[in-house]
């Protein structure tokens, strides 16, 4: 496969390698593969940008865009699940590019042998959009470029009050930078999905917490539930808050003063830090 960045050769490749390999893309496995060189540009253009040495790419497909990441690093390591697509990786790509290296797996299973990377990329399996994302809070990255489902990437940046912010908005910005970089539709992709897609970056964010994660995990998913009432009301339902006897549990209310009207959908991260911190303190009294 040696080809100029344009739409008929991709979806030529494309048709070809189906029809070679027979192959019928797989919906239950979000097989679509891109035909869209101004996705697979302004991919490519990102991660020129960070240098990379080590990119891990999720979902190598049919590897067009495996073909053209290995241009860019040292190596490549893509990793897919479907063993029909194991074949085109290593006859298409691996054969000519000697940088590639196909892994043979699921990535929610092998995620912790591969290593750590500069970027990983993915035009993400739609269907497990969410243990992606969990996953790349436990691997090793500098910098990630992912397509997702469009509502999915709606709710990752979304801002506070907005409909779709939520448990997963706050998750995910408390672990990444996220950036918007443009949305696609079904067109972008061979066979067409039924939805449109949004391209983001994530990057690592720093932590700068100092309670346990899975306290303030606990705190948000508790509290988002029930992310419609005021604060005040919200927080009696805190599993760890709510055996405080009254007079402590007034003091609790006391010093989160500044945002127990506040309904829960309005606080930021950066509050829902400080409001779980001083949850902390009164729960490691009890
Ligand atoms: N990157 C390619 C393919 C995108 S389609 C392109 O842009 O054209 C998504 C790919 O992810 C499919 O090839 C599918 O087989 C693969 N996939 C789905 N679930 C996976 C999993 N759990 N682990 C690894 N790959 C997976």
């Amino acid at each position: 496969m040696v080809f100029s960045l344009s739409r008929k050769e991709l979806i030529n490749y494309t048709i070809n390698v189906l029809r070679t390999y027979n192959i019928r893309p797989r919906k239950r496995l979000s097989q679509n593969f891109v035909i869209d060189p101004h996705l697979i540009r302004t991919i490519l253009s990102r991660v020129r940008k960070c240098r990379p040495k080590r990119i891990l790419e999720i979902g190598g497909g049919i590897g067009a865009l495996t073909f053209y990441l290995s241009d860019i690093a040292e190596e490549v390591v893509t990793i897919e699940v479907d063993k029909k697509l194991i074949k085109v990786l290593e006859n298409e790509v691996a054969l000519r590019k000697d940088n590639v290296k196909v892994v043979y797996g699921d990535i929610l299973k092998a995620y912790k042998k591969l290593g750590s990377f500069d970027v990983i990329v993915s035009n993400i399996p739609y269907h497990i959009s969410s243990k992606i994302l969990f996953i790349l809070t436990e691997i090793k990255f500098k910098e990630a470029l992912l397509t997702f489902q469009k509502e999915f990437a709606d709710r990752l940046l979304a801002k506070p009050n907005e409909p779709d912010y939520g448990r997963l908005t706050v998750m995910a910005n408390f672990y990444f930078d996220i950036e918007y970089l443009g949305t696609y539709s079904p067109s972008s992709f061979y066979p067409p999905p039924k939805v449109y897609s949004t391209l983001i970056d994530l990057r690592r964010k720093r932590i700068d917490i100092n309670i346990p994660i899975d306290f303030f995990q606990d705190v948000v998913r508790e509290l988002f539930t029930l992310k419609n009432r005021k604060l005040k009301s919200a927080i009696r339902n805190i599993r760890s808050v709510k055996n405080l006897d009254d007079a402590k549990f007034l003091e609790l209310i006391h010093e989160l003063e500044k945002y127990v009207n506040r309904r829960v959908r309005t606080l930021s991260v950066g509050e829902l830090i400080e409001i779980a911190s001083t949850m902390y303190r009164y729960y490691k009294e009890i």
